[in-house]
Order: C-alpha cells, then sequence, then structure tokens
C-alpha cells in the first residue's frame, strides 16, 4: 500500500506556526496581517473559494476584509479598489479571485497589484523571482505541493520529476520550485505524444492537468511519489451527487511509495500557504517601513 500523504494533518500544522507568528508579529508591533480578498460576479466556485480563505483568516488571527463585485464591474472601478488597496498600509495582501469576467483583461488587473502583497504570486515581478530563484511571494498550490513532496523525500537532486499541466499558476510554478530542488524536470500538457511512458520514468510526478483519473496504474513506477492537484467535480451515479475527483486513479497507483489523497492532500494546502504567504508579506511590510 502506498504511504498516504494526508495534506489535511500538514495544513493544520502550518496553521499552528503561522498563527505563532501572526501573534508574534501582533506583540512586535500592535497590528494583525490583514488580507483583501476581491470577487467579481458569482461564480459558484469561487463563493465556495473566497467564503473558504475568509474563514481560514480568522482561524490564524489574520484580519480579512471581502470586496465583492457585480458582475459588471468596470475594469477601472477594479483598478481604482486596487489602487486603493495597494496603498493602504492595514492591507498585506491582496487577493483578486480568478476567473474574472469576460471584459476585464485579467492580465492588467493581477499586474497592477503591488508584487510585495501580492500573495497569490501571480504578478510578473514574482514570476519573475521565482524563476530566477531570487525569493519573492511564491503561488500557494506550487509552494504546498513542495510542503507535501517535502514530508516523504529528504533530498531532490537529481531525482525525475514529470509535471503533467503547464498552466502559469499550478504546472510552471511547481516545475520551477522542482528545478530549485535539483531535481530534473520534464514538463508536459495535452499536446505531448507518449505520456503514460514519460510518466513511468518519473520519481515524482505531479498530476495538474485537470483531467479525472488520467495517471493510471501503469503510468506510475514501483515507488515513485504522487501528487494529485486536480480536482474535477464528476457525477456519482449512484448517489446522484457529485464527487470531488482527482487526475490520479488512486486505486491503481498502491504501488506507489506515497500519494496524495482528493480530497484532503494539496487543497487545504493550497489555503494554508496562502495564510503564511500573508504572514510573510506583513513581516516583509514591516521590515521595509523599519528599514
Ligand atoms: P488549466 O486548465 O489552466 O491547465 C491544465 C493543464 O493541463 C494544461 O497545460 C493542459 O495542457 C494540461 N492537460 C489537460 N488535459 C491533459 C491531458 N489529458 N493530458 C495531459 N495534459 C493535460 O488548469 P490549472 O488551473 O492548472 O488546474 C489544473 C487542475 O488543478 C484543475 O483540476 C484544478 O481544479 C486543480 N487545482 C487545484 C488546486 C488545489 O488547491 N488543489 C489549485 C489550483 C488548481
Amino acid at each position: 500500500m502506498a504511504e498516504l500523504i494526508d495534506g489535511k494533518a500538514l495544513a493544520r500544522q502550518l496553521d499552528t506556526e503561522t498563527k505563532a507568528g501572526v501573534d508574534a508579529l501582533i506583540a512586535e508591533r500592535g497590528v494583525a496581517p490583514g488580507l483583501a480578498v476581491v470577487l467579481v460576479g458569482n461564480d459558484p466556485a469561487s463563493e465556495v473559494y473566497v467564503a473558504h480563505k475568509i474563514k481560514a483568516c480568522a482561524r490564524v488571527g489574520i484580519s480579512s476584509q471581502e470586496h465583492r463585485l457585480p458582475e459588471n464591474t468596470p475594469q477601472d472601478a477594479l483598478l481604482t479598489l486596487i489602487a486603493r488597496l495597494n496603498v493602504d498600509p492595514t492591507i498585506h495582501g491582496i487577493l483578486v479571485q480568478v476567473p474574472l469576467p469576460q471584459h476585464i483583461d485579467a492580465g492588467v488587473i493581477l499586474g497592477a497589484i503591488d508584487p510585495g502583497k501580492d500573495v497569490d504570486g501571480f504578478h510578473p515581478v514574482n514570476v519573475g523571482r521565482l524563476s530566477t530563484g531570487t525569493g519573492g511571494l511564491v503561488p500557494c498550490t506550487p509552494l504546498g505541493v513542495m510542503k507535501l513532496l517535502d514530508t516523504v523525500i529528504d533530498d531532490m537532486t537529481g531525482m525525475n520529476a514529470v509535471v503533467i499541466g503547464k498552466s502559469n499558476i499550478v504546472g510552471k510554478p511547481i516545475a520551477m520550485l522542482l528545478l530549485e530542488r535539483e531535481a530534473t524536470v520534464t514538463v508536459t500538457h495535452i499536446e505531448t505524444r507518449g505520456l503514460p511512458d514519460i510518466a513511468r520514468q518519473a520519481d515524482i510526478i505531479i498530476a495538474a492537468a485537470g483531467a479525472p483519473r488520467l495517471v493510471r496504474g501503469y503510468w506510475v513506477k514501483e515507488g515513485a511519489v504522487i501528487i494529485d492537484v486536480g480536482i474535477t467535480r464528476v457525477l456519482n451515479p449512484e448517489s446522484g451527487k457529485d464527487k470531488l475527483t482527482g487526475d490520479v486513479a488512486f486505486d491503481e497507483v498502491q504501488h506507489a511509495r506515497a500519494v496524495t489523497p482528493v480530497p484532503g492532500g494539496v487543497g487545504p494546502m493550497t489555503i494554508a500557504c496562502l495564510l503564511s504567504n500573508t504572514l510573510k508579506a506583513a513581516r516583509n511590510a514591516g521590515a521595509q517601513i523599519h528599514g
């Protein structure tokens, strides 16, 4: 049986550390880290994510503000709000929930956030810092993936890592973080030829495609470590209800060394890393003020 990597337990542990850091910051400066979450429109999945994030802030003592704007909000109005949050000294992290409505250019919006407050790590400055290994705020899901890997692998040097999916928010940043650890990284995507053969070479598989049960048992070599980032709602014909399904055929990969479940793997770590990024941004803001 493959070892189950428990994302919920690790997230709880990280939250405890974040809470201690928040308490220390409040004791030192009398100010709590502040996160502003901006939601445009009524996308039901986004509403659930935002509610989780706001609730999580309260758990660790981060103060949060929710800015809900109607679907037809003009891009300029959103830019004005971001400009205001950028200069608000009580706000250390700004998160604009994606996807944004079609009339809004997400690149322009994410690029308008102060890179020091960009707790999602999507601003080009933070993307550049990540790819050059020069610090900055790292996107939450990729950061969570690395922390999960760290629970089972001491040293990734020279390991073959295969990343399935090349999105800017998941696949590419994960590839950068694995390279920083001296892994040999292959990034694959929907057009990749011979993916099962490539995956079978991997010591580490990161599945981030959003394709339910894509990674089959025969894709996985004995002893590999698998992180399943994928989350897709699939209708369960027996119950008639939706079920969250990962990119990995979990029942077929028990010859792996370790694997994350869905749910309960990467998901909880993403939120825990958002909180730790907000604390980091608040600490950095203080460091700038105090020189
Ligand atoms: P995306 O749609 O932007 O990118 C998907 C990538 O996977 C693309 O590069 C595409 O080429 C590749 N891909 C798709 N189908 C493939 C296939 N059959 N074979 C090989 N490659 C394939 O998605 P994303 O935003 O990167 O998210 C990926 C998945 O991770 C989704 O299921 C998403 O819900 C999930 N996700 C989970 C968390 C979390 O916190 N657990 C966070 C972000 C995203």
